[in-house]
């Protein structure tokens, strides 16, 4: 089985970027402020939204399953106040539930959370739960930088985010660390935002001790791990001089990298320097990179390929990535999936 743990329902039908359109709108003035009742959408177009995008890529490369979650570069947590946040997350966390369950072998959601900048963390705590409890959800992204590029929250090592941890390690849910659209010109979201954060992230858990007080919090840092499997070295020679343990005691049981690296020589690396077991399958797709690589012919995105052809992996190593260590990182997958003899 191929379990895909990053994928974004990118594809929603434009009905919901109307909306949030006028939310944005009614921002400034509130009588064009939408309710959440006047989003419509059947589950026709949400089937086809999803048969013809990512569940058609998903057959012709063979992956079985994906964590879904909202658009990440919608998510935009800058814009607004909590309410805000609030409101859009409620809608985009119904719309993946509502994919998963018309196609419950193929997707199981993971939830956005209402992020607002310096607004206590504890308010996203009801939208996690509710999407565990009632839509069966698995994961959670968690925005590092919900200021969109201008780092305004404190690092994840902070007491500030402690009391969401509790939360996750209480449902034994993972987080992947995802930020959102980039609102500084400096940065471009996908290309540059994205990977600093992913580093970032890293080595704001290297400084600290976090893992030491939350021994089974576990995250998953998606695009490959942005810089960090490429400065290994750097990292482990910070480490040590930070005298810190060594870093596959440090970090390697709770951090976690996805193989969303869109090149045959960068999976080489991600497998040859970070242990398999802290390695999950994704692609993110349909996500920032669509087009095809005229150096292959073939996606840049269909990081099946890379794994496949990565020389260092045995048979064993490639199942670990395409399935066991989603299970593992991931229990609620594991037993929604044994729920169903699998
Ligand atoms: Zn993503």
């Amino acid at each position: 089985m191929i379990i895909d743990c990053h994928g974004h329902y990118t594809t929603a039908p434009k009905a919901l970027e109307d909306w949030r359109n006028r939310q944005v709108a009614g921002l400034k003035d509130p009588a064009r402020t939408p309710s959440p009742a006047e989003l419509k959408i059947s589950d026709d177009e949400l089937r086809e939204s999803i048969e013809q995008n990512q569940l058609r890529k998903m057959r012709e490369r063979g992956s079985d399953l994906t964590i879904f979650s909202p658009r990440a570069s919608f998510m935009a947590h800058h814009i607004g106040d909590f309410n805000t946040s609030a409101t859009w997350a409620a809608i985009c966390n119904e719309l993946c539930h509502r994919v998963a369950r018309l196609f419950p072998d193929h997707f199981i959601g993971a939830a956005m959370l209402p992020q607002s900048p310096a607004v206590d963390i504890r308010s996203c705590i009801p939208e996690l739960e509710r999407c565990v409890r009632d839509y069966g959800f698995v994961g959670i992204n968690l925005n590092p930088d919900p200021s969109g590029g201008h780092w305004t929250s404190p690092p994840l090592s902070d007491r500030y985010w402690y009391p969401l941890y509790e939360k996750m390690v209480e449902h034994d849910i993972p987080a992947m660390v995802h930020v959102s659209t980039s609102c500084n010109a400096c940065f471009h979201t996908t290309g540059a935002h994205y990977l600093n954060a992913d580093t970032t992230a890293f080595m704001q858990c290297l400084t600290s001790d976090l893992f030491s007080d939350f021994p089974r919090l576990r995250f998953v840092i998606p695009h490959g791990g942005g810089a960090v499997p490429y400065h290994w070295g750097r990292f482990r020679g910070l480490a040590q001089e930070l005298k810190k343990p060594l870093l596959k005691d440090h970090l390697l049981n709770n951090i976690f990298f996805d193989t969303c690296v869109y090149h045959q020589p960068g999976i080489d690396l991600l497998t040859k320097v970070i242990p398999v077991d802290n390695i999950l399958f994704a692609s993110e797709m349909i996500g920032a990179v669509r087009g095809i690589d005229p150096e292959t012919g073939f996606a840049f995105d269909d990081t099946q390929r890379y794994i496949a052809a990565a020389p260092l992996l045995s048979t064993e190593d490639r199942h670990k990535i395409y399935e066991g260590n989603a299970r593992r990182v991931y229990p609620r997958l594991d037993a929604a999936l044994k729920a169903k003899g699998m």
